[in-house]
């Protein structure tokens, strides 16, 4: 078998300019993109680094001991953070997810929290604020989380079985210690917990239905993520991918199975509910299905860069302006005009970008710019 060739190239080093527009876009609460898309969500990387070693994500031969991640001071601080975040605010944001890398791995993020939930929008309300992890210091920190403001965590697991799972995170991580942390996470009232699990043809297929007999009637709800080419780094295989019709068969086979309404514009998630009531599911199709018709999500990276889509090759650089001694007005109207001029849609695109996949296109990496 021919060996698989992992080109890295590292986005860190690129970056594009945050051009303050001559003509300034004031933020009105509501800016739209080319296609006619507001900006709603906000997602934060905190950090670049993880603990776990997930290969279709920070595949071990290439997040090694050699791997050089960003310095400290790289990193915006959670002052320059929580300033980009009330701006975004102000073109529209509502939601702001915190991810990584392995965002309890940010030191004090419960400080970064709170600032955050301190934020409102220009009609006056709250941001909800959520955080993706890997669930491994859960169990130690969903209290003082919950305390500091969060109000959801969505946890990822890809397995019950343990050497399945162990395998997965490739650092022997344990099943229990991650059901602890959704345990904590549920008893201190980071409601829904969300669980998502990365589907991954011929390596965690098996686990679909003990996942959905496990969570069916906690309150959980399960999700499951079609695996993705994002990165460039994990050797994603077409053929890897289980699409979500497929998982939904299988589930509905034991559990039948009735579709519900998405609740929010722009969810990633196709909803569907045990119809004895035992709770719901969501399907992820980022491969086979694509949302990019009302996809409302920009991802701050660690560093302060922009990305207007999962796959972008380059983000717009926020910090240069944070840290040149820009005004608010001056970095509001950069990110309005970054926004107004997007057109992102890969996933619509991706069958006619096939030949480019594998190819060692410019793409950023997951744990960079968070999920
Ligand atoms: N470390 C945290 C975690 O794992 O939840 C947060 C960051 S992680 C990049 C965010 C989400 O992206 C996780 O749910 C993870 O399973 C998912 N993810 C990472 N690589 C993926 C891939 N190639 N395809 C689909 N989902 C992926
Ligand atoms: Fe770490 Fe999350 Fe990526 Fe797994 S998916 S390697 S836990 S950042
Ligand atoms: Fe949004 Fe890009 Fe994903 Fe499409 S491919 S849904 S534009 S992040």
């Amino acid at each position: 078998m021919a060996e698989r060739v992992i080109p890295l190239v590292d986005q860190r080093l690129t970056a594009l300019r945050a051009p303050v527009p001559a003509q300034a876009v004031a933020p009105t609460g509501h800016v739209t993109d080319q296609l006619g898309r507001p900006l709603r969500d906000l997602r934060i990387s905190v950090t670049d680094r993880c603990n776990f070693r997930c290969s279709y994500c920070m595949p071990k031969e290439v997040f090694d001991k050699d791997y050089t991640y960003l310095p400290h001071a790289a990193l915006l601080s959670f002052e320059e953070i929580t300033r980009l975040a009330r701006l975004f605010l102000a073109h529209g944001v509502r939601k702001i997810r915190l991810t990584g890398g392995e965002p309890l791995l940010r030191k004090n993020i419960e400080i970064l929290i709170g600032q955050l939930a301190g934020l409102r929008t220009l009609a006056g309300t709250p941001p909800e604020i959520t955080l993706t992890t890997n669930g491994s210091l859960l169990a130690r920190k969903a209290r003082a989380l919950r305390e500091a403001g969060l109000q959801r965590v969505t946890v990822s697991l890809d397995g019950l079985d343990d050497a399945v799972f162990r395998g997965m995170n490739d650092v022997d991580f344990p099943v229990a210690e991650v059901l602890a942390g959704i345990e904590a996470a549920q008893a201190a009232g980071l409601a829904p917990v969300k669980v998502n699990m990365v589907v991954k043809r011929g390596t965690n297929e098996h686990e679909i239905l003990p996942m959905a007999r496990h969570f069916r009637g906690t309150g959980i709800v399960l999700r499951f993520i079609e695996y993705m080419d994002v990165g460039a780094t994990n050797g994603w295989r077409m053929d890897e991918v289980l699409p979500s019709a497929e998982v939904r068969r299988l589930i509905a086979s034991e559990f039948p199975l009735v579709p519900l309404d998405p609740t929010v514009e722009g969810e990633t998630a196709e909803r569907w509910a045990y119809a004895d009531g035992a709770g719901e599911i969501g399907l992820v199709s980022s491969v086979t299905q694509a949302f990019c018709g009302d996809c409302n999500r920009a991802r701050l990276s660690t560093e302060g860069k922009v990305y207007l889509c999962l796959f972008a090759g380059n983000g717009y650089d926020l910090r240069e302006l944070l840290r040149g001694g820009a005004s608010d007005e001056d970095i509001a109207s950069a990110i309005g005009a970054i926004w107004q001029g997007r057109a992102d849609r890969y996933s619509q695109l991706r069958g006619s970008l096939a030949a480019d996949t594998g190819s060692g296109r410019r793409r950023v990496e997951m744990s960079y710019i968070g999920g």
